[in-house]
């Protein structure tokens, strides 16, 4: 296992630790994006309220163990999310998005997850945008870990959520040594979130990513006590999206134009409800 250390990163208010894209390890499959947010106390203080801002190219994916989020975005949806539940928003074309915690209740308490983004491939990458919630999850059990199944298919259980390239996410709630299945055309990384876990000859903490490449049929985990897991995983890809603040796309030309429709406001990412102002950003480096 290649270990990177995440990078440390404040979002809305909130210290979060990126895990993905950093420098020699960009993609997992189509995962291009990991950021995990906590294990953190939401106050009066710090919150982690981040007002609309667009996307584009790409797939969100929030997954919380602990707290609450308040997802809007420019479709209209309004969805609070809560722990062992999925949301999911496609972007496509253009869609804008925010998420509180200070509208959710307000939530006050424990926060921990992992926000993640998907490359949409070229066949639905100008394709409209989409939301989706999934309360309910197929897990798979095993000996010593229960595994949840956020997006794809694991060891025969499928995921609701939409995906448009061959990938995987799954968390991994460990109490004892669990072996995993692992398909050897997929490559693979893993997030920690809470607790501490141990391959054969290494350690896995919160703040780190450990990349498992191809050609792997299974995986063991030791929890060092109890430990949750994110393991992603997809078909290695050709294709490397170019990124830059919240949009996925090919050339510059394209996250030029996105850039300016959200500057300019110009309809193609559509308003969000709530309190919050709006995000913007300085132009792409290359301007
Ligand atoms: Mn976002």
């Amino acid at each position: 296992m290649e270990i990177t250390e995440s990078r440390a990163q404040t979002v809305g208010g909130m210290q979060v630790r990126r895990a993905l894209p950093r420098r020699g390890r960009r993609t997992i499959g189509a995962w291009c994006f990991a950021d995990h947010m906590g294990p953190a106390e939401v106050t009066d203080q710090a919150e982690a309220d981040i007002g609309p801002h667009p996307h584009m190219g790409l797939q969100t994916v929030t997954w919380l163990t602990a707290g609450q989020i308040l997802h809007r975005d420019s479709l209209g949806s309004e969805q609070l999310i809560a722990p062992g539940q999925l949301n999911l928003m496609t972007a496509g074309h253009g869609v804008a998005h925010s998420e509180e915690t200070s509208a959710a209740g307000p939530y006050r308490g424990p926060l921990n997850g992992l926000q993640l983004w998907i490359a949409q491939p070229e066949a639905t990458r100008h394709g409209p945008p989409a939301f989706e919630h999934h309360a309910e999850l197929p897990k798979a059990e095993y000996r010593g870990a229960a595994a949840t199944v956020l997006v794809g298919e694991f060891d025969g259980q499928r995921s609701p959520a939409r995906h448009d390239t061959p990938l995987v996410g799954v968390e991994v709630d460990l109490h004892d040594t669990a072996t995993l299945p692992l398909r050897p055309d997929f490559e693979y990384g893993l997030v920690v979130l809470h607790g501490a876990v141990a391959t054969v000859d290494q350690h896995l903490t919160p703040g780190h990513l450990g990349f498992l490449g191809r050609d792997n049929h299974e995986l063991t985990l030791r929890p060092l006590g109890r430990a949750g897991v994110v393991l992603l995983g997809g078909a290695p890809s050709a294709e490397q999206p170019l990124m830059w603040w919240n949009f996925v796309g090919r050339t510059r030309a394209e996250i030029d134009q996105a850039y300016t429709s959200w500057l300019g406001d110009d309809g193609r990412f559509g308003p969000v409800a709530g309190p919050l102002s709006r995000i913007v950003t300085g132009p792409p480096w290359w301007w």
